[in-house]
């Protein structure tokens, strides 16, 4: 019998554990895929291995983690419809759905309601082994100018943030404030400044920042009391058109709300905690409009990578540390102590 291995979350407890599994058979629909690059997600770390809510029903179950993975055919199961050969290059969307409701025929499986439902590496094996079993559906081709890391970090990450950018049809015409400069606030100011934009980003911390302005960002502000003056100095007093709201904090989503102009347009896509506000002084006296933007729909992830290798953008220049997957224990050791940014578990 083959084996991988396969690293397992101890949910809670701050213990990842690397095991010995058989090399899964796929069934039909299904493509056995050799694993090439796997990202880890800031969800991996906030929501399973710090702390996980068992009332949540959507929590993780215990499976091979990972839920970011990129890499090559590598077995073609029965009924499957697309032409998938050994070696093809693939992008997994990183959700599988019902294909019935709503949500699956719209082609936003994100939003599946039914109860088969399942997020690879949380509810059914994910990314963090050898190999990896995927339903045919899921997979989209890795473009050659693209490597396997670029592909894995497309699948959350940067799908997310290419989706939260359109949602506020970003253009050359805006300023852009992008609060949170983590993985996904950062691809969103690169992708904002593809798209012709000036980019403001903010963050409480200074590596970040310099990160970001490293990145094309055209101003870089440590937040701080005067934060909100100094975006409406560099933007002759108006705010910005477009709020970009990736940092999840209260004051992160009162600066965005605050900073964005006369008729702008603020988009929320750090989850979880509260806001409290005045709607009338916050929202509805300057004409705003407020989107929440979740992940991305399968055919919207078509177009990120459609885009992204037209703007010869490489999410891979985000990454700060790789890692064997042999090293999953030191990877989530060093992430869980603030030390990393993106990281990456790679294959030969
Ligand atoms: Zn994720
Ligand atoms: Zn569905």
């Amino acid at each position: 019998m083959n084996t991988m291995q396969g690293a397992i979350i101890h949910g809670g407890q701050r213990q990842v554990e690397l095991k010995e599994f058989p090399v899964p058979e796929p069934g039909p629909g299904q493509v056995l895929l050799r694993m090439k690059a796997a990202g880890m997600c800031g969800s991996d770390l906030h929501n399973i291995y710090r702390t996980m809510n068992l009332d949540d029903p959507g929590h993780y179950q215990g499976c091979i983690a990972g839920h970011e993975p990129c890499g090559t055919v590598e077995a073609v199961g029965p009924n499957c419809k697309r032409d998938f050969n050994k070696g093809d290059r693939v992008i997994v969307y990183h959700i599988c759905g019902c294909g019935h409701c709503y949500a699956c025929r719209k082609g936003w499986i994100v939003n599946c309601t039914s109860d088969e439902r399942s997020v690879y590496g949380w509810h059914r094996d994910g990314a963090y082994a050898d190999f990896m079993l995927a339903e045919e559906y899921t997979l989209l081709g890795l473009p050659e100018e693209l490597s396997f890391v670029d592909g894995a970090i497309i699948s959350c990450g940067f799908g997310t943030s290419f989706q939260g950018v359109r949602r506020a049809d970003v253009s050359g015409y805006d300023t852009v404030l992008v609060v949170g400069l983590g993985p996904v606030g950062l691809a969103a100011a690169i992708i904002s400044k593809a798209r012709g934009a000036k980019v403001i980003g903010v963050d409480i911390s200074p590596e970040r920042v310099a990160t970001a302005e490293q990145h094309g960002c055209d101003l870089g502000l440590l937040a701080g009391d005067d934060t909100l003056d100094k975006i409406k100095d560099f933007t002759n007093g108006h705010g910005v058109e477009v709020s970009l709201e990736c940092s999840a904090s209260q004051p992160g989503r009162m600066l965005s709300l605050d900073a964005a102009r006369l008729w702008g347009r603020v988009v929320f896509l750090g989850e979880h905690g509260n806001l409290s506000f005045n709607p009338s002084f916050t929202v509805i006296q300057k004409q705003l409009t407020l989107h929440g933007s979740w992940m991305s729909g399968i055919s919207e992830m078509e177009d990120t990578i459609e885009h992204i290798v037209r703007w010869k953008i490489r999410p891979e220049e985000i990454v700060t540390h790789t890692f064997p997957i042999t090293q999953v224990r030191e990877a989530f050791e060093m992430s869980d102590a603030g030390e990393a940014g993106k990281v990456v578990f790679k294959w030969d």
